[in-house]
């Protein structure tokens, strides 16, 4: 059967590949198989902008919302100039996996526009965010589908979303519509960290199967964004040697470990990490493949493939990012003892305090950073010792395991709502 162009994206010829090898080890129903291989909706939008010199461009964007089985759709929006609708089909069915796999009460979803967002002005930017978010307000709401942040957008494209929406609602502030808002207008403490702090939990718990220390142990992390960047600093607080790190300009070394908070500051100032001081430059090929005990990809899908997986040196890699190993890869390094965790449970923390900031909006009730780092912790760690069962007793790779629990949970779920019985 030829296969629609929007479900042959390579992110999403991963995820249903994993799903089929997934669903024979928990001998899934073959109905509930068939439906989860199908996002539930695809919106496709146009999106004209009034440019900074008084021309109209029209944007395309996108919002797929895949399944809403466990609740309603949740899922970041992405401003990239390689938005596509088959990445953001599999972006969006990745979200329902991990949704599902961490406990959420949420099902999954994922929006993106085609544009390259460093190229525009703060005004064209906000009339994007907000014409964008006008052509969306019939599918989006606090109890329909919430988006938040991702690739390309921040805690100020969030605000210009809710304002948009809450204006279209009759002005009344609806905080509840998205996640990863500023804290004054209704945002969670330690939202903004949160992913980077889920890589670091999971990676504590990896390096202990491993027989690892953290402390004192090298780590690479590819990506220096809100997840590397917090990722790389949490593991540094731990005593681990951050040793290289990269953006979109290359990668910098330091054998004897790189001073994060000074690297931090640095970026903020110079908006790279080109040019740290006391650092050799590398290309980002050759920082994946430098000796170490742990890799974190922490930039953009695809990045290990077959071309580079027998060059990879670390024992452990966390996937900070989405999709960044392909399955062959991951076949491959499994089978060389590479332990991985991957994406679905790694960088999960975002929506873990996501779904957080949406329950305290809700209820109009805020909790202190403790509290949400706390409640985090647990989470990610249950989802982790959750995986890792299955990834024994059934010996499988974590990614198989991880995606076993998620389908389970869905499978229940579906077959109790009685939308597909046996
Ligand atoms: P970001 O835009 O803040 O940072 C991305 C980083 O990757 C930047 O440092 C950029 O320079 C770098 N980069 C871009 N292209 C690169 C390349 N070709 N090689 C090396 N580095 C490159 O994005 P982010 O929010 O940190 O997201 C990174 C990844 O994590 C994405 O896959 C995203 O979907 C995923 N993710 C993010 C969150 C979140 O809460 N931000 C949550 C879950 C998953």
């Amino acid at each position: 059967m030829k296969i629609e162009a929007h479900l042959d994206g390579p992110l999403f010829q991963n995820a249903v590949q994993t799903l089929e090898e997934a669903a024979k080890i928990i001998n899934c129903d073959p109905n509930v198989l068939e439906r989860l291989k199908r996002p539930r909706r695809c919106v496709t939008v146009s999106v004209p902008v009034r440019m900074d010199d008084y021309s109209v461009k029209v944007f395309t964007g996108y919002r797929v919302q895949y399944n809403a089985t466990l609740g309603p759709f949740k899922g970041g929006i992405r401003f990239h100039q390689n938005v596509d609708l088959p990445e953001v089909v599999g972006l969006a069915a990745l979200m329902t996996f991990k949704n599902s796999v961490l406990g959420l009460p949420l099902g999954g979803a994922k929006g993106g526009v085609c544009v390259e967002p460093g190229k525009l002005s703060r005004t064209e930017k906000q009339n994007l965010t907000r014409r964008y978010t006008s052509e969306l307000s019939h599918f989006i709401g606090p109890t329909k589908d919430i988006p938040a942040p991702d690739v390309g957008t921040d805690p100020q494209i969030m605000a210009w979303m809710m304002d948009t929406y809450s204006q279209e609602q009759g002005g009344y502030s609806q905080p509840g519509v998205v996640t990863g808002k500023p804290i004054e207008i209704g945002g969670s403490l330690g939202r903004n960290h949160a992913t980077g702090l889920g890589v670091v939990y999971v990676a504590e718990q990896a390096f202990e199967k491993k027989g690892l220390p953290m402390k004192g142990s090298r780590i690479v992390i590819q990506g220096f964004g809100n997840v590397g960047s917090f990722a790389a600093l949490f593991a540094f607080e731990r005593g681990a040697k951050i040793v290289a790190v990269s953006d979109v300009s290359g990668a910098i070394f330091n054998g004897d470990g790189l001073n994060i908070p000074e690297l931090i500051e640095f970026v903020k100032a110079n908006k790279t990490i080109k040019g740290f001081p006391k650092t050799v430059s590398l290309t980002n090929e050759e920082l994946l493949e430098l000796d170490c005990e742990a890799l974190f990809p922490c930039a953009l899908e695809n990045q290990i493939d077959t071309h580079n997986a027998d060059r990879i040196k670390a024992k452990i890699i966390v996937e900070g990012a989405n999709g960044p190993i392909t399955n062959a890869a991951t076949k491959l390094l499994s089978a060389r003892g590479v332990f991985i965790v991957p994406d679905v449970i790694a960088n999960g923390g975002g929506v873990i305090v996501s779904y957080f900031e949406w329950v305290q909006d809700i209820m109009s009730f805020f909790w202190n950073e403790d509290e949400v780092n706390g409640r985090l912790k647990t989470i990610i760690t249950k989802a982790f010792d959750l995986s890792f069962k299955f990834h024994q007793e059934k010996k499988i790779d974590m990614r198989n395991a991880a995606m076993a629990c998620a389908i389970q949970r869905l499978e229940k779920a579906m077959l109790l709502r009685g939308l597909y019985p046996r």
